[in-house]
């Protein structure tokens, strides 16, 4: 007994090394030409944001791939105002776990960018506008999704959507349903060429208050008016201080704007937005109650001050079941003898963000590593890295779907 019982011990510490899935990492292996030559289709539609052609071009695309490999594919509109479908494509097996497949078809890049950096392989590097960023990710789901079969999963999501690189606002929303009561959300944004995973992203908000006042002749009567300039001084000097420095809330004010701007006339309307980066929701409240609290009274008397805080992309910051996600991930790259590090914070937001309002645990950056976002003509992949990759998401897919 007393033997069993140090063995166990000695386990609990060192969790074992378990043997890779031979077989499972082999058809990962096998995969690699035909990623290499979905990468090369993919980069060879141009799909900057907004871009309506290259968008639909790479939605009947995606959605073409995601029907042959038997998924039901949807498009969902966005909200007004954003170009391109959200593409859905829906797959049911008879495992216990139902997943969300998160990542982007737009780009960076305008039109053009692919004449000027066609697609081009350099040794293990694959070269092309967008390919790490995020067409390596498409292209991870695509043929992790070719490894699996249907006992790995209940229900397999895959939402991908044309908007990303302006801020997710017609999808972001959208992302949020779709991952409600999954028991995860994988994500596939690039990582960097030392394999990294994200245990948050910062959220990007905007706040915004006016100020009105009264006009009056700035010459003739100006103590009948109400300056609205001078009141706007005043919520600065009252709010400045709401910015607690590197690796904690920014706040920052940025832009002041007048309607009628004139030397003569006392302002009667001044509209201040400032940039918010917050890590986690509960701040984005905290900043809310605060600022509200230092602006409830105007300095002068007869002043209005409205406050608005925008969330223009949500944080998102890794739940202990997030965690978990992420320590399940390492262990299937130790099981392949393989390392990767784990970072807390990324400046970036990503549509984790949106995900994470589901209260749902997500993990971030499953795409391919990749070097040179938003450059043009040195964002490249490598493709040494895509058997593990492939490994990663088939076996985190089969262990949580299962
Ligand atoms: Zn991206």
């Amino acid at each position: 007994m007393r033997r069993i019982a140090l063995i166990v011990a000695v386990l609990l510490a060192n969790p074992a090394r378990a043997a890779p899935d031979k077989a499972l990492l082999d058809a990962a292996g096998a995969q690699v030409s035909q990623l290499t030559a979905t990468l090369e289709q993919l980069v060879n539609i141009e799909t900057g944001s907004g871009d309506a052609e290259g968008l639909a071009a790479a939605a009947n695309y995606l959605g073409a791939r995601f029907a042959a490999l038997g998924a039901n594919v949807e498009r969902i509109k966005p909200l007004p105002g954003t170009v391109g479908d959200i593409l859905v494509a829906r797959m049911a097996g008879t495992g216990r776990g139902n997943l969300l497949l998160i990542g982007h078809m737009d780009t960076v890049y305008q039109r053009g960018a692919l004449a000027r950096a066609p697609f081009r392989l350099e040794g293990a590097r694959a070269y092309g506008p967008g390919i790490a960023d995020d067409k390596g990710g498409l292209a991870v789901i695509l043929h992790a999704l070719a490894l699996l079969g249907p006992r790995d999963f209940k229900t397999l999501t895959i939402a991908i959507n044309p908007d990303e690189e302006t801020g997710s606002k017609g999808s972001g929303a959208i992302i949020t349903e779709l991952a409600r009561g999954k028991d995860a959300v994988l994500s596939f944004e690039p990582t960097g060429i030392a394999e990294t995973f994200l245990r948050g992203t910062s959220g990007t908000n905007t706040v915004i208050v006016t100020i009105t006042g009264k006009s009056a002749h700035a010459g003739v009567s100006p103590e009948q008016g109400i300056n609205a300039l001078v009141e706007a001084a005043e919520v600065i000097r009252k709010t400045k201080d709401l910015d607690l420095g590197p690796g904690k809330q920014r706040f920052n004010w940025t832009v002041i704007n007048q309607q009628r701007p004139a030397r003569n006339i006392i302002p009667d309307s001044v509209v201040l937005s400032g940039d918010l980066r917050t890590a986690s929701v509960t701040d984005i409240d905290a900043f809310r109650s605060e600022i509200a609290k230092r602006l409830a009274l105007p300095t002068l008397a007869g002043a209005q001050v409205s406050v608005e805080v925008r969330v223009n992309r949500p944080p998102f910051t890794a739940t202990s079941a997030g965690n978990l996600l992420i320590d399940r991930a390492r262990a299937i790259y130790a099981d392949l003898g393989a390392a990767i590090e784990v970072k807390d914070r990324w400046g970036g937001g990503t549509d984790a963000g949106y995900a994470a309002l589901a209260g749902v645990p997500v993990i971030e950056a499953l795409g391919l590593p990749g070097y040179g976002y938003h450059t043009g003509d040195a964002e490249y992949v490598s493709l040494d890295a895509v058997p593990r990759r492939l490994y990663l998401t088939a076996e985190l897919i089969r262990q949580i779907g299962r």
